[in-house]
């Protein structure tokens, strides 16, 4: 796995250390091992894990370096993208955030196994969450990857963004089309798109795009709304 990792890491120009492949180790380990009982992730195969879960939570540094920020990952699962980045930038204060405890629990056990020290699990709701002032427009960064459309995404996202900062959406090839029906949402949510990147992961067929999201006023004091509303009535 690490030897399969590095090189492909080297393939989009990200250097990983030893102590950070050991990491991805255990990470990988403890994935497969708890995907027996519980469901996190359909993708098992080492390469996939590797090429559809690691490099692909990590290409996103090819554009925007993250040394030294605050990153919030909104609906992060087994831990993607933020665990990842997590490694890769051990400076950097990552805050992970998902509805589903069990998966937490799971990231948890990585991060005591591994050492990892820069990150904060938060139980519960981006609804919710997003109106804490804690949390609310407190990061430079926030990612997200596969939770929602993106007129629901912007507003379960957004709030959790200092103006200025940026929110980073992890995308597949239909970005055209979920621009233009989030159009209504970037104006009433106070962004626009910054920048837009299409990227092949090495050795695969394998398309992601990146949205970015910049903030250029604050969040207006209603959203989020209450926790489902987003979802059900989109924006
Ligand atoms: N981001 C991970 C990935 O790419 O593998 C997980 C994707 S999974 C399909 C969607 C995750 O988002 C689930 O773990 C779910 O619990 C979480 N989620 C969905 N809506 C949420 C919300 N409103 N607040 C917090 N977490 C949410």
């Amino acid at each position: 796995m690490k030897d399969f990792l590095l090189q492909s890491a080297k393939k989009c120009g990200i250097e990983l250390s030893a102590e950070m492949l050991g990491k991805f180790q255990v990470f990988y380990e403890e994935l497969i091992e708890t995907n027996k009982t519980l469901n996190l992730t359909a993708i098992t195969e080492e390469k996939d894990v590797v090429l559809k879960h690691f490099i692909d939570s990590m290409a996103i540094s090819k554009f925007y370096g993250l040394s030294g920020t605050s990153v919030i990952d909104v609906g992060t699962g087994a831990g993607f993208p933020g665990l990842p980045l997590a490694i890769l930038y051990p400076e950097t204060k990552f805050v992970l955030l998902d509805s589903l405890k069990k998966r937490l629990h799971f990231i948890e056990g990585v991060l005591e196994k591994c050492g990892i020290d820069n990150v904060e699990l938060i139980h519960g709701r981006a609804e919710d969450f997003g109106r804490e002032e804690r949390y609310r427009e407190g990061f430079d960064f926030c990612v997200s990857r596969a939770v929602a459309a993106l007129p629901v995404l912007l507003e379960l996202c957004t709030p959790f963004v200092k103006v200025g900062g940026l929110f980073l959406s992890y995308k597949s090839e239909r970005l055209g089309e979920e621009l233009r029906a989030a159009e209504r949402a970037m104006r009433v949510l106070n962004c626009r798109v910054a920048a837009e990147y299409e990227y092949e992961l090495p050795d695969t067929d394998f398309f992601r795009v990146y949205a970015a999201f910049e903030k250029e006023k604050n969040t207006p004091g209603k959203y989020p709304r209450q926790a489902g509303k987003p979802k059900k009535n989109p924006l």
